[in-house]
């Protein structure tokens, strides 16, 4: 349980896509294995755009009534545009995290604010249109590249299109197709790599442009030649967002503003990754025990 974040020990399932936008949210209802239940406050109004502040105060939260809490008086302040990689054991809460955060669960006891506005109070479509959620199965949909891409903000042009796939780093592996941007893809076509579906689910945030993204990480089998196009167009994603990640790379949680290490419910620590190393606790065991394991490889 110890090696979660790496992808070369650890492959697991995760194939992602980028949505965002209420009706791409139908989407992730069908694909989610639990049903959300939470409806609109009667005096619920639109959250404000936003710049992306989030505070989680004295979180508390269990999914059964009778159950055990599963989140347990949680409590951190993401500024905007940081980058919050949330690492831990399976079962450790990270997803509850999420799922909070994104509203499918209203929270037991304390608070959650975005602007300093409390999420219990705005509507579910104003707060859910202003993020980004990668889901962990990429969506693609027969039809053109361009279309795919077209997606994440349905009003774009072409120009605007490529602009994102050039950002997203999807622009080179798109040229390489037989009809660029026109080449026809299939729903459950292998025409294009789940490395290259990640491309353009990078190039569909961008183009929405979301202030809060929220990702579960790759940790597929990639070739080492998109690994390096997914490091470079994940970097240009995460400019100017507040982002949250279930983080598997090691880079990407190195990088991180904060990382917040989650265990049975509960942040046991939190910090950079230099400081946490430098604390010998918990992370420190981790992080040794991958470092280690690698070695041994
Ligand atoms: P992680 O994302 O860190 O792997 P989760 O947030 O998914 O962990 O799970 C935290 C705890 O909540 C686990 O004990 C898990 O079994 C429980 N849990 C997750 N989803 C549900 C659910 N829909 N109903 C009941 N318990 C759940």
């Amino acid at each position: 349980i110890n090696n979660f974040w790496n992808p070369v020990i650890n492959i697991g399932n995760f194939y992602n896509s980028l949505v965002t936008a209420t009706t791409y949210l139908e989407r992730i209802f069908e694909t989610m294995d639990e049903q959300p239940t939470v409806t609109d406050a009667p005096d619920a109004f639109a959250l404000p755009p936003i710049k992306g502040d989030v505070r989680f105060n004295q979180v508390s939260f269990r999914y059964d009534e009778d159950g055990p809490l599963n989140l347990d008086n949680v409590s951190f302040h993401a500024k905007v545009g940081q980058t919050i990689a949330l690492v831990g054991p399976t079962g450790a809460g990270k997803s509850t995290i999420i799922n909070l955060l994104s509203r499918f669960y209203n929270v037991n006891s304390g608070q959650i604010t975005i602007d300093n506005v409390d999420l219990s109070q705005v509507t579910l479509e104003s707060l859910r249109t202003q993020m980004g959620v990668m889901q962990q199965d990429t969506f693609i949909f027969s039809g053109t590249i361009m279309d795919n891409i077209r997606y994440g903000r349905l009003d774009a042009t072409d120009a605007e299109v490529v602009a994102a796939a050039k950002l997203a780093r999807a622009d080179t592996f798109i040229r390489t197709l037989k009809a660029g941007y026109q080449t026809e893809v299939q729903e459950r076509g292998d025409s294009i790599s789940a490395g290259q579906r990640q491309l353009l689910a990078f190039a569909r945030v961008l183009l929405a442009d979301p202030r809060i993204l929220i990702l579960d990480e790759a940790t597929a089998a990639i070739d080492t030649k998109t690994e390096a196009q997914l490091q470079a167009g994940l970097n240009e994603l995460l400019k100017g967002r507040t982002s949250f990640i279930v983080a598997h790379r090691l880079s990407t949680i190195q990088q991180a503003d904060q990382i917040l290490v989650i265990n049975n419910g509960h942040i046991v620590e939190a910090g950079r990754h230099a400081d946490l190393i430098a604390k010998r606790g918990e992370y420190y065991e981790l992080y040794d025990s991958q470092y280690r394991m690698l070695q041994a490889e």
